[in-house]
């Protein structure tokens, strides 16, 4: 395929991308990059002027932050593009930040993203052009999509995904789950080659340095990828001929590939998205798995990077990351939260008459714990269904308010009550603590704090937004240090064993570095998500 230069080529983007502006999208100005074939970047788009810079850090009053979210799709024939849509609304618990979707009719790229959620980024119409319906054009046959909660890179237009990247055997596009640790290195040695860079995020790193690897095929160049990039990177990528699958050779994200009624291919980060599409679940991608789909059929190849045994998927995926609709690795996620709250019910009883979850991600284990303890399980809080996992932050004097905002207890329920209160985590233990004053305002007699994993004592340097180390209360409070900062009568946590055999499978095959500090794999000595923006 030949490539438009930069004085215009035999088939140009530029064309393609002015058509598109002429309706909705913005033409790209000269490329920032100096490639081998430099072209006009087609990837600028539309947004409202505020867009470009960094909007607020949402608050997210419960929990780590969310990582990422990706979908994958090849279905000629069939509304890729809406299909996509569907299973990023499906996804959109693991980020809120920006969303995109890009798809290929076989012979070119196109792509809409923009900060906001799902439901605000697509509408119709950006739908129908996606579709190739307005202009009677070529219906894609594939799409990628991705929904982003920003672990490396702010949250700004530039830093929304898929991103593109351009090679000399064609062009791509990627969307990624994780985070490279290397990435700062990776990146400066790309920049050495005379390589540029327009955005601050550790995605563009990989698909820059996939689009520059050495290799007659995208397998190969992915595979040489797998050899350089260190980290977390589950990642789909569309080129204009084929979609490619991929999961890092440990494994922390996760990746399920279903099949489509129609006899086409989805891929998701979680199960319960293939679900929302129609998608039969097949099975999940493996570690270090390369799943390359186009005209020819599917092809799988495992990179030789990855050896068995090394894999280690992320146990807070099982936790709380994930729905507990869906299945990974094997086992539903509601069952697994179930049989976190039994254990824990039997590590931690408490003297209590009723028990209660903080909703909506623990309302799986504090039924289980309900069930062990025989006691019964109440609505205690009631979550307001519309405040998202993520709102404009609020001044640091007004979590009281956040946490008020999403949570209201029922005194009716509540009053002389000993309540245990099951959560997932505690983190900052500046969430909880609230929680507990607002169930003691209610008229509450004893609160017993339960949570259904280990004391978090450690940051996550593979996509989830723990916080700094000298932010995670665990790590600077002993046990009772953390009880009397929540102001509860009583705290117990899930024992690593015991969240382990709940989860099921190889317990050698999880990330637990979150808890135990045991990384699988190297980690930068801090943790800074804005480093690529420092450069
Ligand atoms: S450190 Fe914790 S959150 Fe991060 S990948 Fe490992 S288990 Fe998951």
């Amino acid at each position: 395929m030949q490539y438009p230069t930069r004085t215009g080529g035999p088939w140009s983007h530029e064309t393609h991308w002015r058509r598109r502006r002429s309706l909705s999208w913005v033409g790209a100005g000269p490329t920032p990059i100096r490639l081998t074939h430099p072209v006009r970047s087609p990837i600028h788009l539309t947004g409202h002027p505020g867009e470009a810079l960094a909007a607020d850090p949402p608050y997210q009053p419960h929990g780590p932050r969310e990582e990422c979210g990706v979908i994958g799709i090849w279905a000629p024939g069939s509304a890729v593009a809406r299909m996509a849509y569907v299973g990023l609304h499906a996804l959109q618990h693991r980020g809120q930040e920006s969303a995109g979707i890009a798809v290929t009719d076989g012979g070119q790229l196109s792509l809409h993203k923009r900060l906001g959620l799902v439901s605000s980024v697509f509408d119709d119409e950006t739908l129908i052009r996606l579709e190739g319906r307005d202009e009677g054009g070529r219906r894609p046959k594939a799409a990628i999509g991705h929904t982003r909660y920003s672990t490396t890179g702010s949250n700004t237009l530039p830093n929304v995904q898929p991103v593109y990247a351009r090679a000399d055997i064609g062009e791509l596009m990627l969307g990624h789950n994780g985070n490279l640790t290397n990435a700062t290195w990776l990146r400066d040695e790309l920049t050495e080659q005379g390589i540029e860079f327009g955005s601050a995020s550790d995605t563009e790193v990989l698909a820059k340095l996939i689009a520059h690897a050495p290799g007659r095929s995208w397998a190969q160049r992915v595979d040489h990828a797998f050899h350089r990039a260190i980290g977390a990177f589950t990642f789909t990528m569309l080129t204009e001929t084929a979609l490619v699958a991929a999961r890092d050779p440990i494994g922390f994200r996760p990746l399920a590939l279903g099949r489509l009624p129609g006899g086409g291919w989805a891929v998701a980060s979680e199960s319960a998205a293939l679900d929302a599409m129609g998608a039969r679940f097949v099975r999940d991608v493996d570690a270090g798995e390369v799943i390359t789909i186009d005209d020819d059929g599917v092809s799988s190849h495992r990179s030789s990077r990855a050896s068995p045994g090394k894999e280690r998927l992320c146990v807070f995926e099982f936790v709380y990351l994930a729905r507990p609709d869906s299945v990974i690795d094997g086992r539903l996620l509601y069952e697994a939260r179930l049989e976190m709250g039994r254990r824990l019910a039997r590590e931690h009883p408490a003297d209590a008459d009723l028990v209660i979850a903080v909703p909506d991600s623990a309302i799986p284990a504090a039924i289980g714990y309900a069930e062990e303890a025989g006691l019964p399980y109440r609505e205690g809080l009631i979550k307001s269904r519309y405040v998202g996992r993520t709102f404009i932050q609020p001044a640091q004097s007004s979590r009281d308010e956040a946490v008020r905002l999403k949570f209201n207890p029922l005194p009716e329920l509540l009053s002389g009550k000993r309540v245990v209160v099951v959560d997932d985590s505690i983190v900052r233990g500046t969430t909880t603590a609230p929680i507990v004053q607002m169930l003691r305002s209610a008229g509450a007699a004893a609160i017993h704090v339960r949570i259904h994993s280990p004391q978090m004592k450690h940051p996550c340097y593979m996509g989830v937004d723990t916080g700094r180390k000298e932010e995670l209360i665990a790590a600077s409070h002993s046990l009772d240090g953390v009880r009397a900062a929540i102001g509860a009568d009583s705290l117990g946590y899930l024992s690593k064993a015991a969240m382990l055999e709940a989860v099921g499978g190889r317990t050698d095959a999880r990330c637990t570095a979150c808890f135990d500090g045991i990384y699988p794999t190297d980690v930068p000595l801090d943790l800074d998500k804005l480093a690529l923006e420092r450069r």
